[in-house]
């Protein structure tokens, strides 16, 4: 059996996989994000549980909302009582097997390009995720693209190009990871929002905005065009990088109307011409990529040998 785990700030998820990736369990918990010691009894439970139920010890992988630095702390602004611990070596104490953490991103992508994925088969994969953040993860080569520092796919954080700040008069807002100007302050949910009201609309959410678009209110188009230019610049900005086969989109605002059919011009119109531009598919298990792909991971891990890779 094959088990992952997903972290969320409020939740934490474990499911249960068999060698044919069928779920056959999943359960959530609370996550005490704010007590180390509570969070790791929290991790070593849910794992003790789901031997328990399979009666056996399955294999392990966790995704988490962030990245681990070079000494294995977890960095992330959901999980602010974590930061003292080196969580791989605290891990390593108390669970009784290798064990992969990765983030939730790039174990999205590794369950789109998997068996059954909406990327199945393709050796040169992204996967975007779009909802209150931008996030993402890239397979290179048929592997997870991982990078020297460990946060490359992050999509999201590259800058506002100049010439769309020009364009449309946008300020550089401070983004949540302490830079300014990062694309994810306009591409996100709450960037919708922040273009809506850029171009004189009144929306609180992007549900309201997508109202006003549906009636046609004309601050919601124009808030609809820019956004499309600026995640279409944002994704050509992943080709000209990585020059993948297939985007697969997941998150909330990946399920809006007419997006993922508007994408692939949107992202040409940043590309050279000439250069194909690759497929945009929407993710086969959406939020349950996460956990899926957090599983996947935890068994190679345990298929090499048992040598941990974390
Ligand atoms: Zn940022």
């Amino acid at each position: 059996m094959h088990y992952g785990i997903d972290v969320g700030g409020t939740k934490t998820e474990i499911a249960i996989y068999d060698r044919d990736w069928v779920c056959l369990d999943r359960w959530r918990k609370p996550t005490p994000s704010d007590d180390g010691e509570a969070f790791l009894s929290m991790l070593t439970a849910l794992v003790r549980e789901a031997d328990r139920r399979c009666d056996g010890r399955g294999t392990l992988g966790l995704g988490f909302p962030g990245v681990l630095d070079e000494r294995g702390h977890l960095i992330t602004a959901n999980l602010s009582g974590l930061r003292p611990f080196v969580l791989k070596t605290a891990l390593a104490a108390v669970l009784d097997r290798a064990f992969v953490i990765e983030n939730d991103s790039r174990c999205f992508v590794v369950s789109e390009a998997g068996p059954g994925g909406a990327a199945e088969g393709a050796s040169h994969a992204f996967g975007a995720i779009l909802g209150t953040g931008a996030g993402g993860g890239a397979i290179v080569d048929g592997r997870l693209l991982r990078g020297g520092g460990r946060f490359a796919g992050e999509w999201g954080h590259l800058p506002l190009p100049a010439a769309a700040a020009r364009d449309y008069g946008l300020p550089c807002p401070t983004c949540g990871c302490g830079l300014s100007g990062c694309l994810e302050t306009y591409i996100a949910g709450p960037g919708l929002v922040r273009l809506h009201r850029h171009f004189g609309g009144a929306s609180s959410s992007a549900e309201e905005w997508h109202v006003a678009w549906r009636t046609g209110e004309e601050a919601a188009q124009r808030a609809r065009e820019c956004h499309l230019d600026l995640l279409g610049g944002a994704l050509a900005n992943v080709v000209k990088l990585l020059s993948p086969q297939v985007i697969v989109m997941g998150g909330g605002l990946s399920t809006m109307d007419g997006l993922l059919t508007a994408l692939p011009a949107a992202i040409a119109a940043h590309l050279f011409p000439g250069v194909e531009t690759p497929g945009v598919v929407r993710s086969r298990f959406g939020n349950s990529s996460g956990v899926r792909g957090a599983a996947m991971l935890g068994a190679d891990v345990s298929a090499s040998a048992g040598n941990e890779r974390i």
